[in-house]
């Protein structure tokens, strides 16, 4: 017998992830969430919603960036009186965000938005809270039951003391009795907080009782890089625990670079592989080629490429070698020289200045070869290389 229990090891799960929580399906627009549907990316104008033109173009910034869902807030009757202009130019889903005025929810609900979003801490109780139910659900629009930790009803405050997780989470649950009362299910949720530990947890207790779609984010994350750094700190224990069906990541300011980070977190967390995963080292002493330059040049000539493929780039044969087996193609350098790694055996050795386009016919032959394995269609979801991921599209 050893000091420790090696027979964990054995028993343990060699692939790594979990699956993703269940939850129900709900359309927004043309855009389906929850159940098996990739984690749609959202993210939220910062413009004066009445004014359409400077709307419509940050909106189409955000849909050429990659966006999939947009929200815009709604806090007077002439941002409302401009919901249809702005949806009959926008390509993508339009959701409207209240708060405050249920009335402002109503005159939004006249109009052909998609999705409206409703904080239940402010929106003046349950009975104006069933009369937004009732008319979304006489329109046939989901509504976003938005908890946030910062506007929680004071009575759930009261009764736990300050806006803890699971205050959040009854929050949540109550309301959503109500619109189930009505007969209404074209639900989602979210739990949002500023502070990581509290949203993560809310989430993890929410996934433990209902099964509405959730859209996650870290409220408030403030400015970037300290905003995506804790965005992602937030964003990846849900997503590695399988929960998240919409995903934000809220940066002050501009709202575009939100996207690239969200699909990042998206590609890194295995939950929705859209791109090569590029693996390369930080260099050191040991470098036996211009590594910078070479993964700059790969990045470039990558970019764009829809291929669930793995790349490793080392500079030199410490773990060069071994990484470059474990990934679909890879080089591992040493005197100015590439190794270039297929499904772990050498097939190449070239020189430094031929190592980009060496391995750019490599990855084109990878993929012709697996053009059967690459799905025509949207992810599911990312499942890592052993078992290929799907592509978006
Ligand atoms: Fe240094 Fe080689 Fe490791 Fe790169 S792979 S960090 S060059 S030891």
């Amino acid at each position: 017998m050893g000091r420790f229990q090696y027979s964990l090891l054995e028993q343990a799960a060699r692939v790594p992830g979990k699956p993703r929580h269940k939850t129900r399906e709900v359309r927004i627009g043309t855009v389906v969430i929850g159940g098996n549907n990739p984690i749609a990316v959202q993210s939220m104008t910062t413009t004066d919603t009445h004014d359409v033109e400077a709307t419509v173009r940050q909106i189409h910034a955000l849909e050429a960036a990659g966006c999939e869902l947009v929200r815009v807030t709604v806090p007077k009757p002439e941002d409302a009186h401009a919901l249809t202009r702005i949806r009959e130019r926008i390509g993508i889903p339009l959701i409207c965000d209240i708060h405050f005025d249920y009335k402002m929810a109503l005159a939004a609900l006249d109009h052909p938005i998609d999705k409206i979003r409703i904080n239940p801490g402010n929106i003046g109780g349950p009975e104006r809270f069933r009369q937004v139910v009732r008319k979304a659900k006489s329109r046939g629009i989901p509504m976003r039951i938005g908890v946030n930790a910062g506007s929680l009803e004071r009575d759930l405050c009261e009764k736990y003391g300050f806006p803890c997780p699971p205050a959040m989470v009854e929050s949540a649950l109550r309301h959503i009795e109500i619109a189930e009362e009505e007969g209404y299910h074209d639900i989602v949720v979210s739990l949002k907080s500023s502070d990581v530990l509290v949203a993560v947890e809310a989430y993890r207790l929410y996934a433990q009782l209902a099964d509405y779609p959730t859209h996650i984010g870290i409220t408030e994350a403030g400015k970037p890089p300290y905003a995506v750094t804790k965005s992602a700190v937030g964003l990846a224990p849900l997503l590695l625990d399988g929960i998240g069906d919409t995903i934000r990541v809220s940066l002050l300011g501009d709202p575009v670079p939100e996207i690239a980070a969200a699909f990042d977190i998206l590609q890194a967390t295995q939950r929705r592989v859209r791109r090569p995963e590029l693996i390369a080292c930080p260099t050191c002493g040991r470098l036996a080629i211009d590594l910078e330059k070479i993964v700059a040049e790969l990045e470039q000539r990558l970019a764009g490429k829809r291929l669930p493929i793995k790349i490793s780039v080392l500079g030199c044969v410490v773990n060069g070698p071994g990484e470059a087996r474990e990934a679909d193609i890879g080089i591992a350098a040493g005197n100015g020289k590439g190794m270039i790694f297929r499904n772990g055996e050498i097939i190449r050795r070239v020189e430094e200045a031929e190592i980009v386009d060496a391995l750019m016919e490599e990855i084109a032959r990878w993929e012709q070869e697996n053009q059967h394995r690459l799905p025509q269609q949207r992810d599911v979801e990312g499942l890592g290389r052993r078992r290929l991921p799907l592509i978006s599209s």
